[in-house]
This record gives C-alpha cells, sequence and structure tokens, in this order.
C-alpha cells in the first residue's frame, strides 16, 4: 500500500502483536513493536494450535513459522478414576519457546523496529497486545516441558475438582504439560504444577510426570487474571480484548484472527484515512463480531467443566457428550 504516513505502535510481542506487526510490515506500514520481557522463553501456554486456518497464517505472512509443527489428531480425557472418552482433534503442537522466537525472527526481517525489555503504557495511536488483564482473579496457570513420557493420545486432558491439565506433543519428543486451576493458599514456586494436580485428586498424573524427566527450566506459572471478556484498552487484540477458556485450544487461534481482523482498519489509519478513535470503535467491533458466539459458549462449557466436574465425567462416560458440535462451535 503506497503512502503510509503514520507509524504504528504496538504493545506487547506475544502472538497478537508479533503477527499483527508483520502483517501490517508486508503492507508497507511502519511498526515499532515494544515488548516487556526478551527472547526466548517458556510461557504459560497448552502448546495446543486448533481452529486457524491456512488462510489466516497466509494472510499475516506467517505461515512458515508453523510449517514443521507437529499434527495433533486425538486426543483423550481422563479424570481422577481413568479414562473418560477419545474424541478426534484437528490441531498442531509446538513450544511457545520455537514459535514466539520464529516470530520475533520474521518481524525483524521484515523491517520492524523491536525493543524488547520496554514496557509502555496505553495511549493514543498504541495496539494494545499485551495479554491478559491483571486481575484479582481466581485462577493459576502452570506449565513444563516433560521428555520420556508416554501419551495415550496426541493429546490428553485430565479433569480434577479444582481445574483441569493437557498434555500435548510438541517438537524434539516433548511433550508440554499445562493447567489451568483454582488459586489455593501456600500453592506457588516450582512445585506449583505438581501440587495443583494433587490438590485436585490428579495424583497420580503428578506422580507419571514427576517420573518422566521435567525439563527443570521450563516451569512456570502465571496467576491474578479472568478468562472472557477483558477490559483492556481501546484498541486491543488477542488475549488483552477477549481471553476464550484455555481447554478450548483455541486461544492462540484467537490472538492471531484478531491480529487479522484489526489489520484492515489499522491500515486505513496508517495510511491517515481514518482517526485514531474511529479506528479503535473498528477494531472492536470486528472482534465482537469474530468472537462473540464462540466466547459465549466456551464460557458457558468452562463453568460447567469447573462447577460440576462429577456431571461431565458421567455424561463422558456414557459417551453423551456432543464434542463434534460444540467442537464447531467454539471455533465461529
Ligand atoms: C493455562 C493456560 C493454558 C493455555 N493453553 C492454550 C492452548 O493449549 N492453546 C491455545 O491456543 N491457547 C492457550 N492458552 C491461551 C494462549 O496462551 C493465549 O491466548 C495467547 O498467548 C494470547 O496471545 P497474546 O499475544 O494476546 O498475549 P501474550 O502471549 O500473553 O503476549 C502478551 C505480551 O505482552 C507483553 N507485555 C505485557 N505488558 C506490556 C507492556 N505494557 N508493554 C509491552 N509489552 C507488554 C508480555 O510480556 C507478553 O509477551 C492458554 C492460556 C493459559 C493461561
Amino acid at each position: 500500500m503506497a503512502g503510509l504516513i503514520h507509524p504504528v505502535t504496538i504493545a506487547g510481542g506475544g502472538l497478537a502483536g508479533l503477527s499483527l506487526g508483520i502483517a501490517l510490515l508486508r503492507r508497507g506500514a511502519c511498526v515499532t513493536l515494544h515488548e516487556a520481557g526478551q527472547y526466548p522463553r517458556h510461557r504459560v501456554c497448552g502448546e495446543f494450535i486448533s481452529g486457524v486456518t491456512e488462510k489466516t497464517l497466509a494472510n499475516l505472512g506467517i505461515a512458515e513459522c508453523l510449517d514443521d509443527a507437529i499434527h495433533l489428531e486425538t486426543s483423550c480425557w481422563f479424570d481422577a478414576a481413568g479414562r473418560l472418552s477419545s474424541v478426534p482433534v484437528r490441531g498442531m503442537g509446538i513450544s511457545r519457546w520455537v514459535l514466539d522466537h520464529r516470530l520475533e525472527a520474521e518481524f525483524v526481517r521484515s523491517g520492524g523496529i523491536l525493543k524488547t525489555g520496554s514496557r509502555i503504557p496505553p495511549g493514543e495511536g498504541v495496539v494494545w497486545a499485551a495479554g491478559r488483564v491483571r486481575t484479582e482473579g481466581k485462577w493459576i496457570g502452570v506449565k513444563c516441558h516433560v521428555r520420556d513420557i508416554r501419551l495415550a493420545a496426541d493429546l490428553e486432558m485430565h479433569i480434577g475438582t479444582n481445574g483441569y491439565a493437557g498434555l500435548a506433543r510438541i517438537e524434539n519428543g516433548m511433550v508440554n504439560v499445562c493447567g489451568l486451576f483454582r488459586r489455593q493458599k501456600g500453592i506457588g514456586g516450582r512445585e506449583a504444577l505438581f501440587q495443583c494436580l494433587r490438590a485436585g485428586g490428579l495424583t497420580s498424573l503428578a506422580d507419571r510426570i514427576s517420573r518422566a524427566r521435567p525439563d527443570p527450566d521450563s516451569f512456570c506459572a502465571v496467576a491474578g487474571f479472568e478468562t472472557g471478556r477483558q477490559a483492556g484498552p481501546p484498541c486491543s487484540v488477542g488475549d488483552a480484548a477477549n481471553m476464550i477458556p484455555p481447554f478450548t485450544g483455541n486461544g492462540m487461534t484467537m490472538a492471531f484472527e484478531s491480529a487479522e481482523s484489526a489489520m484492515p482498519a489499522l491500515l486505513e489509519y496508517a495510511a491517515g484515512k481514518a482517526g485514531w478513535n474511529p479506528v479503535c470503535k473498528e477494531v472492536r467491533h470486528a472482534q465482537s463480531r469474530r468472537f462473540a458466539s464462540r466466547m459465549r459458549t466456551a464460557c458457558l462449557l468452562h463453568s460447567v467443566i469447573l462447577r460440576w466436574p462429577g456431571v461431565l465425567s458421567t455424561l463422558a462416560r456414557r459417551g453423551w457428550i456432543p464434542s463434534g458440535f460444540f467442537l464447531d462451535r467454539l471455533r465461529r
């Protein structure tokens, strides 16, 4: 696009910020991205990407970054008493260590100005891609990478009385273990993952993980957030706008899709054809159109899983959960 006169500033170099930056750069915009942390690094994430289309990846110019992601096709659900059901899935496994680092390199290669270790506040002209909004939220997210662990399927999901954990195949024969649990006093530090699993009755899973070879450097945890609509600043994308419950495996897809949805309005701004306030409004509307329905379904299912895990187990054991229907609803 010729004559892009307004530079675009992005706060946050996770998936939404980097993919948006790459897409804008490829269309001739001048982009500066501030990322509070450094690359590469481990992040609390299930590392299971589901629902993103090739078209979206190509539109953003990031398809190559996912070229060698592991294809995941089978999943198995468990509770503390054992296996509940097997469900076919369609997704990819890749660590955030690798993915974010590749996107960072692509952003710089495309001509973007990247400032790491730089935290900027919201303001006019700043696209907010800084992730979920900090709250007094009741959740803790925990994760680690494990070697030498055998899975019953490409993806295992384990439902506890205090939350859930997923195990997904990623690169180099490793498995990512990640869970979302209710916060409890006394849980924290490097043992947080095992403490959460045991507190939720998933003792045999905790034992299985500690018997395998967890990578000590990959343990990480985050707390203080709520899922659902986020109270991010006016021009927010990714988790800063909507955080879909993690069990859906759709958060990373939504980060990419929200970048894609925000792009046309931001290009108008970069071209000097639209002011900042109408652009913020259009970015918000575009995301609302794309995500409102799946957010409603995901938040409803999330409450069922967490409030009535016993009911879910009974229905799943009897094969009474229409998983194909829900998977479809969680993707559109
Ligand atoms: C427990 C758990 C499990 C999950 N599992 C999955 C899964 O299996 N599949 C899936 O698709 N999704 C999953 N998700 C969700 C997924 O991780 C997010 O949806 C995704 O990371 C959102 O990307 P983002 O770019 O919006 O935010 P983030 O990836 O959080 O990136 C935000 C970035 O902004 C930076 N930042 C923050 N403040 C500032 C500032 N002021 N200035 C500059 N930089 C700043 C941060 O350092 C960070 O790098 C999971 C989430 C959790 C919590």
